[in-house]
């Protein structure tokens, strides 16, 4: 057997000295051996490997299933089967967080969890157990298809946040779930930065349907063709198969039981957007015209809507003054905005509409349970990773605030978790010093002075009026002296900003430079009313459904909806509040190197992103003089056969007694405290030698 100087601690808590240094050489051993899990007490740390592992088959499965953390070897298998053991046994709702920075792995660890647990449950072979297991699972390619994207950190990049919920019997079986989606990054479908592809479903539909298929939605296979997607200039990606994928999210619609008509709708769609977005405006002097109107006659068709009503909308506004209902052309720039926003909307509504269906094809069938039973469940929180790019915009904004609040939690429930397990076990407890970024979270969301709810104020004034600009002198105005913030008005010199609108954050992952060009629009998140009306009004039920508020007439008053940033912040505050609710398992993702590559690991890289998860003071805090806990009566079976008073069998007294034989027998005493269920062992240096104890036998 390897010893671990070779292959390192499978615990970071067993190191002998806890410090960056440490840790990093451990990560790093670990990962050359091709070890990419590592646990900080029951936190487990992944590290991408960038290649397959054949470590997930049913052999493994098999040795994970039911078995204690310790037993074997640091496994995210290990991870989703204590929570589902916690939920089983303890009926507790639980729920793994998983968290890291772009192409770190989460989306991946995810479906490992859900795989995991489709593995080990269903004994019985239940039919409709095994039914919702095969829904759960492939909701995943619909999902994927419509909601990732190659971005330039990630081939595979998660452009929405996903909980999701899974629901299970008194048996521990999977009888159902529900999945919550948060905010995406719908600026995608009209603009992609270079290297980068707009999301999935696009290039799949090209690249994969049948010849026939695109005639009827007349469209050409080369996605050069159009406008929406060929930004980037990356339609052909050597790690993505779209036809495969394809074939796989047509495969899940069936098994979803989509309907054909529903089917038909979601292609339709994604194939007027394309349309959409070669439709351009020009001004002849006299009026705005749209340049090639034959593209309207066949978006009209696809979607289902009257080509006059269509022109109109994309080229004047009605509107309701006094009474009176008027015509207004757009310029246009208003024109393209309008179109733009159209194309924003309706695949966003095409995304939540495909969950709501989802939704339904996997909720739990009331039919099989009584009204009074309730089941516990497990979430699995997969959201979009910390990122920084050449140019960071609103949506980073938001998903950069989301892992704020994720670190937010995490130090919270680890803190209060240690500090709880010490304080029940009546041990005493050392305060260790974590960055604590609520401070940062407190920048972005708190009442009247943050930042979402200076831009909201900003938002509300009348659209002429307002620029980014002045956005920009309101924040720097009110926020000069926070730490945190920084603006390009506020220090000209600084270099990393490039723009005069360039504002930056210190976030604990450190530096972002964001550019307030669009901020206020992407917050207003305006859809003129003619296309909700437009949309609406269309034949194609599902594509009504998608805009209910369609339905109201133009001389009703509208209350104005609430922003985008002011969405995704009570829908922040609502998820971690009920991440707060359940017992929670993490998984810390890390990502070795930019190259994906599976052998290098990039020293620098690694080191930021183990600092800024706060691992190293997870290790401290888990020791907090403490190496290792364990319950009495484990403790015992795992040692008992070290010493002969406890071997093969202590009658004289409790667990904690035998316990406390074998302690003070190996002259251990001084190095323990004892909890009231709990043994408490200070240095590794006393389990490595409990453990060389045990194997001299
Ligand atoms: P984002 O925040 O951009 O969504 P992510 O953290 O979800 O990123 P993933 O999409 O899970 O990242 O992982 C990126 C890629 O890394 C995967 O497409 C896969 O190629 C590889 N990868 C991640 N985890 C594993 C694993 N356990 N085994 C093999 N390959 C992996
Ligand atoms: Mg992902």
């Amino acid at each position: 057997m390897a010893t671990h100087r070779e292959v390192g601690v499978g615990d970071f808590v067993l190191l002998d000295k806890i410090d960056l240094e440490n840790f990093m050489k451990n990560l790093e051993l670990r990962f050359k051996n091709g070890k990419i899990y590592t646990y900080i007490g029951e936190v487990c740390v992944s590290v991408n490997p960038y290649k397959t592992m054949n470590i997930y088959d049913q052999k493994h499965v098999d040795q994970y299933k039911g078995r204690e953390l310790f037993e074997n070897p640091p496994h995210i298998f290990a991870i989703a089967d204590a929570s589902h053991k916690v939920m089983q046994q303890q009926g507790k709702d639980t729920c793994i967080v998983i968290s890291g920075e772009s192409g770190a792995g989460k989306t991946e660890a995810s479906k490992i969890i859900m795989k995991y647990i489709a593995a080990v449950t269903n004994k019985d072979g239940q039919k409709e157990i095994e039914r919702v297991k095969n829904v759960l699972l492939q909701s995943n390619s619909i999902l994927e298809a419509f909601g990732n994207a190659k971005t330039n950190r990630n081939d595979n990049s998660s452009r929405f946040g996903k909980y999701m919920d899974i629901h299970f019997d008194f048996k521990g079986d999977p009888i159902g779930g529900h999945i919550n989606k948060y905010l995406l990054e719908k600026s995608r479908v009209i603009y992609q930065q270079a290297g980068e592809r707009n999301f999935h479903s696009f290039y799949q539909l090209l690249t994969a349907a049948s010849d026939e298929h695109l005639r009827k939605l007349h469209l050409s296979r080369n996605p050069d063709d159009y406008f929406f997607v060929k930004q980037g200039k990356a339609a052909r990606v050597d790690t993505i198969n779209d036809k495969n994928d394809f074939r796989e999210v047509n495969s899940s619609l069936n098994t979803l039981q989509f309907s054909k008509d529903a089917q038909d709708t979601l292609w339709r769609v994604v194939a007027a957007i394309l349309h959409l977005g070669n439709v351009e405006f020009v001004n002849d002097g006299e009026k705005l015209q749209i340049k090639n109107k034959k593209s309207i006659d066949v978006i009209a068709e696809l979607l289902q809507v009257k080509k006059e009503e269509l022109s109109s909308a994309l080229c004047e506004r009605v509107i309701a003054a006094r009474g009176d209902i008027m015509r207004k052309e757009h310029t246009e720039a208003e024109a393209c905005y309008g179109r733009d926003a159209l194309a924003k909307a309706v695949y966003e509504r095409l995304f939540g509409w495909l969950v709501d269906k989802i939704n339904a094809a996997i909720a739990v069938d009331e039919k099989n349970y009584s009204k009074n039973y309730k089941s516990s469940l497990i979430g699995v929180l997969d959201i979009y990773g910390f990122e920084i790019f050449d140019n960071n915009s609103f949506e980073q904004f938001c998903i950069n605030y989301c892992n704020e609040k994720l670190q937010q939690l995490f130090i919270e429930l680890v803190l209060k978790q240690e500090q709880e397990e010490y304080n029940r076990e009546g041990i005493e407890w050392q305060n260790i010093d974590f960055f604590n970024n609520q401070i940062i979270c407190d920048l972005v969301e708190a009442p009247h002075k943050g930042i979402l709810s200076i831009m909201d104020d900003a938002s509300k004034m009348t659209a002429e009026k307002v620029t980014d600009e002045l956005l920009l002198e309101t924040m720097d105005k009110q926020l000069k002296t926070h730490h945190h913030y920084t603006s390009r008005q506020l220090k000209p010199a600084d270099k990393n900003m490039k723009h005069k609108v360039d504002f930056r954050i210190t976030h604990y992952a450190g530096d972002v430079t964001y550019c307030v060009v669009g901020f206020l629009d992407k917050n207003k998140d305006t859809l003129f009313q003619d296309f909700k009306r437009l949309m609406y009004n269309s034949r194609d039920e599902n594509l009504k459904e998608m805009f209910p508020e369609g339905s109201q007439h133009i001389s009703e008053i509208t209350k104005r909806p609430p922003t985008a940033g002011t969405l995704f912040k009570n829908s922040m505050q609502a998820l971690v509040q009920n991440l707060y609710s359940k017992e929670p398992h993490y998984v810390r993702c890390i990502k070795p190197n930019e190259l994906k590559s599976p052998s290098a690991f990039d020293e620098e890289r690694v080191k930021h992103q183990v600092s800024y998860l706060g691992l190293v003071e997870n290790v401290r805090v888990r020791r907090a003089g403490f190496a290792y806990r364990q319950r009495y009566d484990r403790f015992l079976k795992r040692y008992k056969m070290i010493s002969q008073f406890t071997w093969p069998n202590f009658r004289s007294g409790s667990d904690k007694d035998g316990v406390k034989v074998i302690m003070d027998e190996r002259k251990f005493a001084d190095d323990v405290k004892y909890g009231k269920t709990k043994i408490f062992i200070r240095s590794p240096r006393t389990l490595f030698a409990l453990e060389a104890a045990r194997n001299e036998l």
